[in-house]
């Protein structure tokens, strides 16, 4: 089976515009998302137009700030302090990666914690940790969504994460385990990676190298979440961490790149920001 992220998101969205479309009669105004883009990185650029056509999509007011990479740390924190103070706005989002110039951790901890719709705020990652309402981050949000409507039922399983970034592998092994998951987590220091890997129920990939999983290292009936957005070095199209035609045959559940776990964690991101904008309303 084949998970749709592409799909999956088609659906969630349809079921938010017609949410959104009734909020400017309950409360006089629809969410408002503003986005930050610091730079022209073409990834960067490609993920904020992204960001920008959901928000369209669901009826979300979108605005994208757009500075070059030249911009001053400070003058970036004033921005944020502007959005802060504004109750307009109800959710910030900072394109990442930013110029090597600027602390990235320090712009994000400048963030309203209650406009943090990417869920990277450090009160928002503590919260996570404690099992405290949060906003959780757009990815592994989105990869649990995809397992529950795929059927794949978490609890007990053994689940491998390749992978420990701050926003990706950490969150996702989190909410995995809060679904009652055995949680294992791996990186590039593990040793013999196929062997731990080979063992997942549910393997979830998020490394950022084109193919790096390769048939061997899955077992029978894997469930197999393909996090990764890579270059393939052959043929230059699109492709995940996970080698996606020779394992589709010998997994139970995988997610395809493109059309996977890209749109979920978009289609996330909008309803973080409904759901943060509902919580001022209350
Ligand atoms: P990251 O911050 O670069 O982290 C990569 C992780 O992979 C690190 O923990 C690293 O281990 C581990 N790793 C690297 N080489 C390894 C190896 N040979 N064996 C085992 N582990 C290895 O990346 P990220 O931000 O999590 O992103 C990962 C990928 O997901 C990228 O392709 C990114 O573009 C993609 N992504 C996609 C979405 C989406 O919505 N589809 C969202 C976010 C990210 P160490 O910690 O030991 O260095």
């Amino acid at each position: 089976m084949i998970i749709s992220g592409k799909e999956l998101a088609s659906s969630l969205k349809q079921q938010m515009a017609a949410e959104v479309a009734t909020f400017e009669e309950r409360y006089g105004r629809v969410p408002h998302l503003a986005v930050i883009l610091v730079g022209e990185d073409p990834g960067s650029v490609s993920y904020v137009t992204g960001k920008a056509k959901a928000s369209a999509e669901v009826g979300i007011k979108n605005t994208t700030i757009r500075r070059p990479a030249t911009i001053s740390e400070e003058e970036l924190l004033g921005i944020i302090a502007e959005l802060n103070a504004d109750d307009a706005v109800d959710g910030i989002l900072v394109q990442l990666p930013l110029p090597k110039h600027i602390d990235s951790d320090k712009v994000i901890a400048a963030i309203d914690c209650s406009k943090d719709v990417d869920g990277f705020h450090p009160m928002n990652v503590a919260a996570l940790w404690q099992k405290q309402p949060c906003v959780l981050p757009c990815t592994p949000k989105g990869i649990i969504k995809m397992l529950k409507v795929a059927g794949v039922d978490i609890a007990g399983k053994n689940a491998v994460v390749i992978g420990r970034s701050n926003i990706v592998g950490l969150p996702v092994s989190k909410l995995l385990l809060d679904e009652n998951a055995t949680v294992t987590m791996t990186h590039s220091r593990t040793k013999n990676l196929g062997e731990v890997t080979s063992k997942a129920d549910i393997l979830v990939v998020a490394i950022g190298r084109p193919k790096f999983v390769t048939a061997d290292m899955v077992g029978d009936g894997a469930v197999v979440i393909d996090v990764g957005v890579n270059r393939d070095p052959e043929t230059g199209k699109l492709c995940g961490d996970v080698d996606f035609a020779a394992i589709e045959p010998k997994a139970s559940v995988i997610t395809p790149v493109p059309g996977g776990v890209g749109p979920m964690t978009i289609c996330c991101l909008m309803e973080n920001t409904i759901e943060c904008f509902l919580k001022k309303q209350a």
